[in-house]
């Protein structure tokens, strides 16, 4: 079984590859829970979703959310009728938010409500919240502090960023299925999503780092040069205090990475880093990649581990 830590853009496009070569049931994904929001009534766990589209076939692959086709009929009669929905959710998208919310407010924990969901849609891949704690990424920004999804949604990333930083509603610990799963795998790959708001939440849950020690973990950057390939990491980055580049994304992974895969054109050059193409644009492209992480992973089980992590 391969772990995968996501959000919901580059790891998922790197899952549509690993399909080709792995059946779902050999493939866990931990999934970065800090953008979740309570909206119009139903919860929106926006990485979770992608990957529940991706497995179930619906995902629309041109966005990388919501569901291909989707109407935007209750979207639009809400904001007819005075609601400040920010974020456009589809019809379909939001039934299953509404069906999430329902079974939030009847006690279920979150993976619990991800498991149903996932077995009513006929995902045979394991899909992990990666804490069942309420967590948020908010955003210091001119004297207030927002949530992510405002920052990002709302204002489309065109705020200055101060502060980014998690706000937990409960203990900061992943899941015990979470930490179970990374230590029983083959090996874990840190897809390419976004460091600062996708990956670091995960590494953020106690537990994670400790147990990625355990097992080889293969890391996939999100950035070419200086810019990602899509998004805000960059300035988030900065704002993190790393350079928002290869290097600022290993050295935010720190000890935990066996073998850092970066980008052909790159040219930040991370040392020890393996070289490949990793801009997805066509799922044979994400094929390619998932064979070279899983042989990464091949090798890196082959070598003898060391004893302290420091040595790694
Ligand atoms: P989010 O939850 O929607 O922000 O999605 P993620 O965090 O999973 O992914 C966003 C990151 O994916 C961005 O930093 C992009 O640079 C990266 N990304 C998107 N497509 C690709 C790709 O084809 N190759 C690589 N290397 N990174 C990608």
């Amino acid at each position: 079984m391969i772990v995968l830590l996501s959000g919901g853009t580059g790891t998922p496009k790197l899952i549509q590859g690993l399909r080709k070569v792995l059946p779902d049931s050999e493939i866990t994904v931990v999934v970065n829970t800090a953008e979740d929001l309570w909206v119009s009534g139903g919860f929106l766990s926006p990485d979770i979703d992608t990957l529940i589209y991706l497995f179930s076939g619906v995902l629309d692959l041109e966005r990388w959310w919501g569901i291909a086709g989707d109407t935007f009929v209750t979207h639009d009669e809400l904001l007819r009728l005075g609601s400040d929905e920010y974020i456009a959710i589809g019809d379909r998208d939001r039934a299953l938010q509404i069906r999430r919310g329902e079974m939030l407010r009847q006690g279920l924990t979150l993976t619990d409500a991800t498991g149903a969901l996932c077995s009513k849609l006929g995902v045979s891949a394991c899909i992990l919240p990666m804490t069942d704690s309420p967590v948020a990424t908010l955003v210091r920004t001119g004297g207030r502090t927002i949530h992510f999804q405002e920052y990002w949604v709302r204002h489309r990333g065109n705020l200055s960023v101060d502060e980014v930083f998690r706000h937990w509603d409960g203990p900061d610990e992943a899941t015990p299925r979470v930490l179970s799963s990374i230590l029983s795998c083959e090996g874990v790959v840190i897809g390419p999503s976004n460091p600062v708001t996708s990956i670091l939440p995960i590494l953020e849950c106690r537990g994670v780092r400790e147990a990625l020690r355990e097992v080889p973990v293969v890391a996939v950057s999100p950035f070419i040069g200086d810019a990602p390939v899509s998004g805000p990491a960059a300035a988030l980055m900065e704002a993190r205090g790393f350079s928002p580049d290869s290097a600022g994304t290993s050295a935010l992974y720190g000890d935990i990475v066996d073998a850092f895969v970066q980008d052909i054109r790159d040219p930040v050059p991370v040392p020890g880093a393996v070289r490949a193409d990793t801009l997805m644009k066509t799922p044979e492209i994400a094929k390619d990649l998932s064979l070279l992480v899983l042989s990464l992973i091949r090798e890196a089980r082959a070598r003898p581990r060391s004893t302290t992590p420091a040595d790694r």
